[in-house]
């Protein structure tokens, strides 16, 4: 964003600090050291015990997955207050406080991943929230991890095909019915023989980057890998109260 226009949002919506609210910034360095990143080797998809790559081989098959990086829990309120308000209050400048998050997390892990293949995918919303929100909040992180690794993003290799409900107010089951073929790659050709790194904001049931995980390996990418800015529980969010 140039940087007059920049200027302009801030003096139309001014930044405060999400933690104590400080101006001119959306997480102040002090605040940012309240949210903890995520370090552990277990498998985030079924928390047992592995070192390879924080998901186990059974999950790796479950979930189409060949590596998934989680940066930090759900369960901080203050991340929660900044998705939230990132998400739903149409901010998008508010991504740029979790650029710092992520930029800790690939300095305390030292992540290997990438290869000469590798594109960022970031999971689409539908045309219909897009045109509602005005923007992918997986694409805004998306461009921030292209900026730190240093890859490419392609924003235009998946398509949502369907407008699916809000996952957060169904049960599992009615998830995996509700994401079903949600998803299509548009042009194969492009993804054939690529790493693909998906790029989510939160991870719950895991049933979203299944089913993207999917779509991308029937068009012939070469592997599949994630990037999550959480992982929540069973979390139902609303109005920034979490109810577990
Ligand atoms: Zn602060
Ligand atoms: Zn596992």
């Amino acid at each position: 964003m140039n940087k007059l226009l920049k200027n302009l949002i801030e003096l139309i919506f001014p930044s405060n600090c999400f933690g104590c609210g400080l101006e001119g910034t959306w997480l102040c360095n002090n605040c940012a050291e309240k949210i903890p990143i995520c370090s552990k080797h277990d498998c985030f998809w079924c928390n047992s015990n592995t070192r390879k790559r924080n998901i186990c081989l059974p999950c790796q098959q479950e979930s189409q997955l060949s590596a998934l990086f989680v940066i930090t829990a759900y369960q901080n309120l203050l991340f929660q207050d900044m998705l939230h308000n990132l998400k739903y209050n149409f901010a998008s400048s508010i991504s740029d406080a979790f650029k710092f998050l992520l930029i800790k997390y690939f300095e305390q892990n030292k992540i290997n991943i990438t290869s000469k293949d590798s594109v960022i995918v970031p999971i689409p919303l539908h045309k219909k929230r897009l045109a509602e929100r005005g923007f992918n909040q997986s694409e805004l992180i998306g461009n921030h991890v292209a900026e730190i690794l240093q890859l490419k993003i392609n924003p235009k290799l998946l398509i949502r095909t369907k407008n699916t409900k809000s996952q957060m107010t169904l049960n599992k089951a009615d998830r995996i019915l509700n994401m079903q073929k949600s998803f299509v790659c548009p042009d194969p050709a492009q993804v054939k023989g690529k790493d693909i790194i998906l790029i989510d904001d939160v991870l719950t049931t895991g049933t979203t980057i299944r089913e993207a995980a999917q779509a991308l390996k029937a068009s012939g990418c070469r592997s599949v890998s994630a990037i999550v800015l959480a992982k929540g529980g069973l979390i139902n969010m609303k109005d920034n109260v979490r109810i577990d």
